[in-house]
């Protein structure tokens, strides 16, 4: 069971040596977004990934390392995604798998809610030791930024080129972060019940470190660097209960009564693609589950 996301060819006993800190591999990426790319071109240019992930053949990494993405009708962000992560984290010499957290239906997108059962989801098929939380639109731009957990929880965009480059404020901790099965876990997952709009500002830094006692680590600004793909505000309502912000900064009463232990879902189904690991759910509405 613990090896069913291994490649069959793959014979893990062979590298007996752990990987280096810093991958030999690593080059300065192409960025390129064609209107026409198809997940089948995606998947011919990237032969050895399998399951939606890979492992590298001449060293065992430290880490077993899930990225774990939200979605809702976001498909040609999700092409252009997989096309820059699959050769990165290649590169990286990362033994990784993408999970997709697809939400049906129409009620309000729960970003938070997918990544408590993207989470919950992924840990039945290989204890993961580090989770990356992944917005579909970010597109990393540096093969330096490490897609690996540390002592600390790791935010992983200090700049967009939206934004010039620069963090958008002291306590963001959206887009892209790293956190290990335990940090996830000490946390209780991700805060999913909307908090109205006022809950970022509830969330203070102070409070969060406070409570939590985790600081948030970021690579050097030069690394941690990211393409938003442009695309318009959704409309319906999505934003509201699009909690970026609250995974480690809410307060104590909050965080053991909402969050992954709280996370009730019907599972509808659970596909392996080639180049990613599909679980589409219900997460229906707050009130419901
Ligand atoms: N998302 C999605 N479909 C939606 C809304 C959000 O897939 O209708 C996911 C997607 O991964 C996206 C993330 O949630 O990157 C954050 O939402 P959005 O990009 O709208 O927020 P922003 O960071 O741009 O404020
Ligand atoms: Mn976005």
């Amino acid at each position: 069971h613990q090896n069913r996301l291994i490649h069959p060819c793959h014979t893990p006993k062979l590298a007996t040596k752990f990987c280096p800190n810093l991958s030999t591999t690593l080059r300065d990426p192409t960025l390129a977004f064609p209107n026409n790319l198809t997940l089948h071109t995606v998947r011919e240019r990237n032969p050895a990934v399998w399951a939606g992930g890979s492992q590298p053949w001449a060293c065992t990494p430290m880490q077993r390392v899930a990225v774990l993405i939200p979605h809702r009708d976001r498909e040609q962000h999700l092409t252009h995604l997989l096309a820059h992560l699959h050769p990165m984290l290649q590169r990286q010499q990362l033994h990784y798998t993408i999970y997709v957290i697809h939400q049906t239906g129409d009620f309000m997108f729960n970003r938070a809610k997918l990544l408590n059962v993207g989470f919950l989801e992924a840990m039945k098929d290989v204890a993961w030791d580090c989770v990356i939380l992944h917005d579909v639109d970010l597109i990393p731009e540096d093969d330096r930024n490490l897609y690996l957990c540390g002592q600390q929880p790791r935010h992983l965009v200090v700049g967009r080129n939206f934004t010039g480059y620069k963090l958008r404020y002291k306590g963001y901790f959206g887009g892209v972060t790293a956190m290990s099965a335990q940090q996830f876990r000490d946390v209780n997952g991700v805060f999913q019940t909307s908090s109205g709009g006022g809950g970022e500002k509830m969330m203070s830094y102070g409070r969060g470190n406070f409570y939590v006692g985790m600081k948030v680590d970021r690579p050097p600004a030069e690394v941690a660097r990211y393409t938003m793909i442009f695309h318009d505000r959704d409309e319906h309502g999505n934003r509201i209960n699009n909690e970026r912000v609250a995974l480690l900064y809410r307060p104590r009463e909050v965080m053991y009564s909402d969050g992954m232990n709280s996370c009730r879902y019907k599972l509808l189904s659970r596909t392996v693609n080639p180049l990613y690991i599909n679980v589409t759910v219900n997460i229906g509405t707050d009130k419901e589950l």
